[in-house]
């Protein structure tokens, strides 16, 4: 059955996977969605047997429907390979009877790699079988993680460039490191004055320019997304839920059909809607747990029905979640409004204008299956110094967001039901303040002293990811104020 994607905003023409690939936004400002979210046509039992790639194949086949065997297979075999220090791609660790699945094991050791490894693969393959001519430029906010991961994917790849801005005060200084030590000539890193939020409005500004569009064309560019907006982000993201499963059931973690719950740190709402995606394609989940850090816009949300940016933007140790914005969230609150275009539109525009909307109480029911849940940073840092303390197990900041919420999750409600933490980051990452969390006199060792000792007590090998940047020379030193973010990009580019 072929699967075409509609925008949120208008009932505009259906496009085809690859033309929704390659555009990342639909021109009147929406997301593309697929017309319906397609079953499953493989049992758990079936998906038990298969490796990492076999799963990612049978998830995406269902997806990217004008992708033949061929060309999906080979995006495949490209993306996970040796890339990843774990054949396993994605494993289960288990630690205080919960599952965590490890998203870090990629070239920069956060989940972003999960997504951002096959989507240059995915971008080319659907440009070449567009009779795409110009030359692909991926630009890009980040908020710390995305921004080195889709440089990773996308360095050296040809027929494309990236340009990536980041807040200069808002990620993690390791962060930092790994986007301006960046090889390759097709890449470009921009520092702005600004928080995360800035700098996606700033983006999503330039992608909105008509103008701008023309200019690059005539150039021999065009614009593309490899923010978790991109749908090509998304569906590669549903393959790990569905793995993860699968391989519970096969080591005899959970019974055939029993349903697990799933907890994932959250910041632009890609992840977990990758997990909605996963349930609604017939994975048994019961709960989706939607964990906040400070910036607990969507805890709100979830409790009343209204969204509202306005709000104090708080600097977090979890910054890949420091944002108001969640732009996936707009998927969601399109399905509960029954897929109507107009009235998510509606909701948008709310946005946009005072910064706030208000669903209504039939959407609000719709949201059953989440649970919102937020950790202060004290919370935060408990939970990485006494779950390292009880089994040596040392998480991330992130993951030791979900990780706090969900004790809270089960202190309120009482519900036992086998759950899986998305692990979104490895430890080494965020170096500092994992330490820090474990015992305050870490803070007076520098940052790759802090490595090593991690990796003294962590019991784990410091990851290439870290060891590469050690003696790295900083390549990218160009910074900017947040409305001059156009004229980098038409520097870089010589337009
Ligand atoms: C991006 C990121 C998140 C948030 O994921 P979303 O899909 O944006 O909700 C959480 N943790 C880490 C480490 C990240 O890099």
């Amino acid at each position: 059955m072929e699967i075409r994607y509609k925008s949120t905003r208008s009932n505009s023409q259906p496009i085809t996977a690859s033309q929704a690939i390659l555009k990342g936004l639909a021109e009147d400002g929406g997301l593309f969605v697929p017309e319906q979210i397609p079953a499953l046509d493989k049992t758990m039992e079936e998906l038990a047997d298969m490796t990492y790639r076999e799963t990612a194949y049978e998830v995406m086949k269902l997806f990217l429907t004008d992708f033949t065997e061929e060309e999906l297979k080979t995006c495949i075999t490209r993306a996970y390979d040796s890339k990843f220090d774990t054949e396993e791609i994605a494993p289960l660790a288990e630690a205080q009877g919960t599952y965590y699945l490890e998203l870090f094991h990629g070239a920069t050791i956060a989940f972003k790699d999960m997504a951002l490894s096959i989507l240059p693969h995915l971008m080319t393959t659907a440009a070449k079988k567009n009779h795409v001519k110009n030359e692909i430029v991926i630009l890009t906010a980040t908020s710390g993680d995305t921004g080195k991961a889709a440089l990773a994917g996308f360095a050296g790849v040809e027929g494309t460039k990236i340009i990536v801005f980041y807040p200069k005060n808002g990620v993690s200084p390791i962060q930092e490191k790994q986007m301006v030590t960046q090889k390759g000539d097709n890449t470009f890193v921009v520092g702005i004055h600004g928080n995360f939020d800035d700098a996606q409005t700033g983006v999503k500004r330039i992608f909105a320019d008509r103008e701008l569009a023309e200019k690059l064309d005539r150039a021999g560019f065009q614009f593309s997304s490899a923010n978790s907006i991109n749908i090509g982000r998304l569906v590669p993201q549903v393959v790990y839920y569905v793995y993860a499963y699968a391989k519970l059931l096969k080591e005899g973690k959970v019974a055939s059909g029993e349903k697990i719950n799933v907890t994932v740190p959250t910041g632009n709402f890609g992840n977990i809607l990758a997990a909605y995606f996963a349930k609604q394609m017939g994975v048994p989940i019961a709960k989706l747990i939607c964990a906040s850090n400070e910036n607990k816009v969507l805890f709100d949300f979830f409790r009343t029905g209204t969204y509202d940016k306005n709000r104090e933007f708080v600097l977090t140790s979890s910054p890949s979640m420091d944002i108001l914005i969640s732009s996936n969230l707009e998927r969601l609150i399109y399905l509960i409004a029954g897929e109507d275009a107009q009235k998510n539109a509606k909701l948008m525009e709310s946005l946009n204008g005072s910064g706030s909307y208000v669903i209504t109480e039939e959407m609000k029911q719709a949201l059953g299956d989440f649970y919102g849940g937020y950790s202060t940073e004290a919370e935060t840092f408990d939970k990485i110094r006494t779950l390292y303390e009880e089994t040596g197990y040392v998480i991330d900041t992130h993951t030791a967001v979900a990780s706090a919420v969900y004790d809270k999750y089960k202190e309120e409600t009482k519900d036992r039901t086998k759950t899986v933490i998305a692990s979104t980051a490895s430890p080494f990452k965020f170096t500092r303040s994992v330490m820090k969390a474990i015992d305050e006199k870490y803070d007076a060792m520098d940052d790759f002293a802090l490595v090593d000792e991690l990796s003294r007590i962590g019991n784990v090998e410091v990851p290439n990811a870290i060891e590469e940047i050690r003696t790295a020379p900083v390549i990218h030193k160009n910074e900017c104020d947040k409305d001059k973010m156009a004229d980098m990009v038409c520097a870089f580019l010589h337009v």
